[in-house]
């Protein structure tokens, strides 16, 4: 659920440290103070820092180190909510907000029960609906995966259309402009696929292929948005920088800006398209699929970038 860096990356490291100085601190406050020999002023000097409290009033019962422990927590929690929308970040800071609930309210145990009960919720949510998002969701277009599509293919109804989706020449591109410059183009096809419209959902089948469904439409009905989309796709320029670009973006200083940006080469790609439709000799969505599938590679022997229906 939470991303797995390894021990020895500076994120794990400190990660790590933060766990051993938490342990160390608990652990000291546990000891009796004469117990600590020449610890025994430092361990007085940490218990004191601990439950420092401002006169606050009694509305707020925790010290100011738990406070501003809560707060930045919070605060990093909402910043990698907004930049990453991650189910289980949103789990996380519910279940922190719920437990300052309950840290608000300690000394009523009915209260502590019930914002502690909120909290495990939350996490627990967040949980489930970030195992949602891994399994359904592809990893690097960020568009439902094929698990998702063989859910929704279940659902449709009597009336729907469906189109496989291929980048033309894909293995060449890879193989001139490298691996990394292919993903970003699977990320830019599948973002105008999911701008489709026409009622469709966009999925990413798998490699460079995608399917469309259109719940509830005829072939008449979905192939003008597909020749819109397939234009669309093949009129964005896609810059492919050379090996001297920078990995991080230039800052505002002086020297950056004086240096030439290395100028891009600008390339784009195309898809062919293969649309089918159920009909009632033909009622079973993989067999829709399937005739699909042959309208695709008639696409690709007309000589490709262009949608052909069966
Ligand atoms: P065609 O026009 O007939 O479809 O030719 P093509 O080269 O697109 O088809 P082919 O099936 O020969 O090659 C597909 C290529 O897609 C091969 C593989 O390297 C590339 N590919 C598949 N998945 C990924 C991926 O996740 N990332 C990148 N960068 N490339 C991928
Ligand atoms: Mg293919
Ligand atoms: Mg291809």
């Amino acid at each position: 659920m939470s991303e797995e860096r390894g021990i020895l990356t500076p994120s794990g490291f400190a990660k790590g440290l933060s766990l051993l100085s938490w342990g160390l601190i608990i652990a000291t406050l546990g000891y009796p103070a004469n117990d600590l020999g020449i610890f025994s002023n430092l361990w007085i000097d940490l218990h004191y820092a601990l439950q420092w409290r401002p006169n606050w009033g009694g509305w707020m019962p925790l010290p100011a180190p738990a406070l501003a422990s809560f707060a930045l927590a919070t605060l990093i929690l909402t910043v990698k909510l907004i930049r990453k929308h991650r189910p289980m970040d949103a789990g996380y800071l519910g279940g922190l907000i719920a437990l300052f609930g309950a840290a608000l309210r300690h000394g009523e145990p009915s209260a502590t029960l019930v914002f502690i009960s909120l909290s495990s919720l939350l996490l627990v949510l967040g949980i489930f609906q970030e195992s949602h998002r891994m399994a359904f969701l592809d990893e690097l277009t960020g568009i439902p995966g094929r698990r998702a599509l063989l859910a929704d293919m279940k659902k449709l109804g009597r009336r729907y259309s469906l189109a496989m989706v291929d980048i033309d020449f894909f293995k060449k591109f890879n193989d001139t402009h490298g691996h990394d410059v292919g993903d970003q183009v699977l990320r830019m096809v599948s973002s105008r696929l999911n701008q489709t419209g026409g009622g469709s959902r966009a999925y990413r089948y798998g490699g460079e292929e995608f399917t469309l469904l259109f719940p509830g439409k005829s072939i008449d009905e979905a192939i003008d948005v597909l020749e819109d989309v397939r234009e669309r796709i093949q009129d964005t320029i896609f810059v492919v920088r050379g090996s001297n670009r920078p990995n991080k973006k230039p800052g505002r200083s002086k020297k950056n800006q004086t240096r030439k940006r290395p100028e891009g080469k600008r390339t784009k790609v195309t898809v062919s398209i293969g649309l089918s439709q159920r009909t009632d000799k033909q009622e079973d969505p993989s067999d829709v699929m399937k005739k699909a599938d042959r309208a695709l590679y008639k696409a690709k022997d007309k000589g490709r970038n262009c949608v052909i229906s069966k």
